[in-house]
């Protein structure tokens, strides 16, 4: 696990706060990047940015500007299903227009319910209009597509590694439509989740490390204003090159 420890220490008012939910039971293949690609894009452009890891020892605030949780496996999807009905701090503030990121179990626990490889159904927190099943096959290899989210205009590309697949409901609309690997489902050709203010996808990389337009569609909803963009020659050439694979 990433080591956030004294990340929280100089919490102003004037301070944008991400929140990490459930980093110690959430959190396969580096989703925790994702809160600190959203504090450092914050801060090259002069914003005061935190991440406040939120554990299974935490109730959930209904105060953090943005939430991201990432992927786990099916017991640990279950500790955080659990933890998040008991503290819904972060429904409360999603109600109210706070940006959400859930990546692969996360858009899972997001639901009205997932059924485990083991064939066990459990209730989710209906945040996103979407229900999980077990796929056949395992989906496991790189992923890209073009987005379906107005104001997202480059491809998108990320890592996916799940059993469950997940079909969307009327009030939930896809974030892409994929051109390579599986997303949402085999014969969908869609992947993620984007409903109101709360947004999911089945891409790990972490996705916002590999999708800086998306990291920044995040802060923006977050803060409220329009950001200038910024030049990472980096960031550039690690797309490019996740983009040609
Ligand atoms: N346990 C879930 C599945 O296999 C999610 C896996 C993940 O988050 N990488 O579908």
């Amino acid at each position: 696990m990433i080591d956030f420890s004294g990340s929280t220490t100089r919490i102003s008012e004037s301070t944008l706060v991400i929140g990490l939910v459930l980093p110690d039971v959430m959190g396969t293949y580096g989703d925790g990047g994702n809160a600190l690609v959203l504090r450092q894009r914050a801060r090259l452009r002069g914003i005061e940015a935190e991440v406040l890891p939120i554990t299974l020892a935490d109730p959930v605030p209904a105060s953090c500007d943005v939430y991201t949780l990432g992927g786990a496996e099916d017991y640990a999807q279950r500790l955080a299903t659990r933890h998040l009905t008991k503290h819904p701090g972060m429904q409360e503030a999603a109600a109210k227009g706070a940006p959400v990121l859930a990546i692969c179990a996360a858009i899972q626990v997001l639901g009205h319910w997932y059924e485990t490889s083991e064939g066990e159904r459990v209730d989710g927190i209906s945040m996103f209009d979407l229900t999980t099943t077990p796929q056949q096959t395992r989906s496991i290899g790189e992923i890209a597509g073009e987005p379906l989210l107005d104001g997202l205009t480059q491809p998108l590309t990320g890592f996916e590694n799940h059993r469950g697949g997940s079909a969307l409901g009327a009030a939930a609309a896809p974030l892409m439509r994929v051109v390579r690997g599986t997303g949402n489902g085999a014969g969908v050709a869609v992947d993620g989740v984007v409903q109101g203010s709360v947004l999911g996808t089945y891409m790990h990389g972490p996705a916002l490390a590999r999708n800086p337009e998306l990291a920044d569609y995040l802060l923006e909803k977050a803060t409220g204003r329009a950001l200038e963009p910024l030049d990472l020659p980096d960031v550039d050439l690690l797309r490019r090159e996740r983009l040609r694979r």
